[in-house]
Formats: C-alpha cells, structure tokens, sequence
C-alpha cells in the first residue's frame, strides 16, 4: 500500500473490554492505512477484531469498551482527542457507517423521506424544504430505488430487506462522506440480493469517490471489490496486501484457510474445506501466536512466541513464523 496519501490513519490500535471475568483484548495492536478513493476489506471470523477496530473510528466504543492504545487520524488530525463538535462532524459528514441489519438502524416510527432528510439538514443544515426533496430523490435514485418520490413517504416496514438496505445506503451518502463503513453490509440478505447491493456499493464508489472499509466474514464478498485486503484473527492483523496478493500468494495459514474454505464456482460439487478449531478465546489469549491452536504449519516456536510481521517487497505482510528462515530452518515441527 502507498502510505503518502493517506485519509485515515490507524497506528497500534489497542482495544479492550473490561469485563467482570476479565479484560478482553478484542484489538490488539493493528495498523493500517487508508487512502481516498480505495476499498480496503477488512476479513475475519467472529472475534477477530474486524468490526471494533472499525467502531472505535467511529467512536462507537462504549463502556466497559475503551481504546488503551495507538491513534487513530483522519487527514492527519487524532480522532479520539477532537472536540465534541468536531466529533459530531467527523462522524456525521466525514465518515458514515451501514450495519448488517438496517432495521436496527432505520427508526420504525419515521417514513424513510423523514430519515433521509435528517441525515442531510445533519450536513446543510436548515434547507428548503423543496431542497432537501429534490436531494432525497436524488439520493433514493442513486441507490437504484424505484418511484423514489413515492418512497420517501413510506415507513421502513414496507421496505424489503434488499430496499431497506438501500435506503440506509441512501442515508449513508446524504452527507457525502470521504469514507463509507460497511459492516457486513449483505450478510442478512439473500444471494441474490447480495450480489446487487455490491454492485451498488461498487457503483457508488465509482460516481462519488469515497473510499469504503467493507467488513466482512466471508473474503469471496471483497474479492470483487476490493483494493486492499487486511485478514484479522485474534484482534491481530495476520495478513495484509493487495487482494491479488491475497488471492494469488496467500502468505498466512489463516488465510490459505479462508481461501479453502470458499465455494469454487467452477468445479461443481466442489466441497468446502472449512477450517478446524474454534474460533481463539480473547479472555485467554496464547503465549505465541493466536493461530496456533488450529495452525496445520504450527512450530514449537509458534507456541511460545508471538510472531514478527514479516514484509515483502511490495508491502505484502504477514505475521508467521513460516516466513522466518531461521524458525523453518531449527525448530521442530510440533504437528
Ligand atoms: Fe501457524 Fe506458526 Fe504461522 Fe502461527 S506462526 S500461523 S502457528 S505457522
């Protein structure tokens, strides 16, 4: 990644939740970097840190929640140390965010034209009322919803998940953002319905330019979209690169892992290699490295000692003792 021209900018990040059966380290030291324009997928299972890393931009870090480490900056300015006002912009204008369940986030009691127009006076301020009409049209057709003067009268209920989507989407966008966050964006909708709320998102990404950080499970959804990928396991980063890299010189066994375990379209039957072990426990984190537990390739160093992240030429990271000569060279293979 070319780190001259960077949006947002994340340094050793350290979140914990402290918990009354202890302090769950959900991040643990992650940095990256992101530039305007691009698409940066961000992939791990449940607990990996991928969605609390992305929170604590937004600050959606609430209690027993806290950042105990690095720094976060968008254009260079430290976010957690902004004013409130400052914080109310960043999050309102600079940055927008869409979950997995727009239900939760659209209010039922309110027509989605009332919702839109929220979100824009958030970043015009006080608007005609023709004004913000004409740009919640706007907005509902860029996201390729149909009748859009209708809709705006209509309540989120009589959306269907693929629309409701859409409209968050729609609400998203009203104070173009530099960078849209997209967590899970299609994990609660049908195949189908995916596929076109990806293509959206790409479509969106091409007309305005922001960049997006899409979260995700599933490293199939960024394939197609992304610039850069980031895998996270155990609050880490254990893998980082382009998705070419990613896809072509999978460095982590995590990820050879994910990469197995995706559907191949073209082999019919094909199976499903899922990848073995549970998911790692943050209240008990290894000595070593985080992956050793489920690791086929795991060394006897792997278990006392935590990794280097070890980087190629072109940027490409990876945090695994495989990619240390000496480790392949002089200690055992444990399994
Ligand atoms: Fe596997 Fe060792 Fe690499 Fe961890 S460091 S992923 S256990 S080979």
């Amino acid at each position: 990644m070319n780190n001259n021209n960077k949006l947002l900018e994340i340094k050793d990040l350290e979140v914990s939740f402290f918990t009354p059966a202890g302090e769950v380290k959900a991040v643990n030291g992650i940095s990256y970097s992101l530039e305007p324009g691009k698409v940066l997928g961000i992939v791990g299972e449940s607990g990996s840190g991928k969605s609390v890393s992305s929170y604590s931009i937004i600050g959606l870090i609430d209690k027993p929640g806290k950042i105990i480490g690095g720094s976060i900056t968008f254009e260079g300015k430290d976010i957690p140390t902004m004013t409130k006002s400052e914080k109310l912009k960043f999050a309102g204008n600079d940055v927008a965010m869409i979950f997995q369940d727009p239900m939760t986030s659209l209010n039922p009691v309110f027509t989605i034209g009332n919702q839109i127009a929220e979100s824009i006076r958030h970043k015009y301020g006080n608007l005609k009322k023709e004004e913000i009409k004409k740009r919640s049209i706007e907005l509902l057709s860029l996201v390729g919803i149909n009748e859009p003067e209708r809709r705006l009268s209509q309540y989120p209920h009589e959306f269907s998940g693929g629309m409701r989507q859409r409209a968050m989407i729609a609400m998203a966008l009203a104070g173009s953002p530099k960078i849209l966050i997209a967590d899970e964006p299609t994990t609660a909708l049908d195949v189908t319905i995916q596929a076109q709320i990806l293509e959206l998102l790409k479509d969106i990404q091409k007309k305005t330019g922001m960049a997006i950080v899409l979260i995700t499970h599933d490293l199939g959804i960024v394939a197609d979209m992304a610039d850069d990928i980031i895998v996270m396991y155990g609050g880490k980063i254990v893998e980082q690169g382009t998705v070419y890299n990613i896809f072509h010189n999978p460095l982590h066994p995590y990820t050879k892992g994910l990469i197995r375990s995706l559907p191949d379209l073209n082999t019919k039957g094909s199976k499903l290699i899922p990848i073995p072990g549970n998911p790692i426990d943050l209240l008990h984190l290894p000595k070593g490295c985080p992956f050793a537990p489920r690791c086929e390739y795991c060394m006897k160093v792997c278990i006392n000692h935590m990794p280097a992240n070890y980087e190629e030429a072109d940027g490409h990271t990876a945090l695994c003792w495989l990619l240390d000569e000496r480790a392949k060279a002089n200690v055992e293979v444990t399994k």
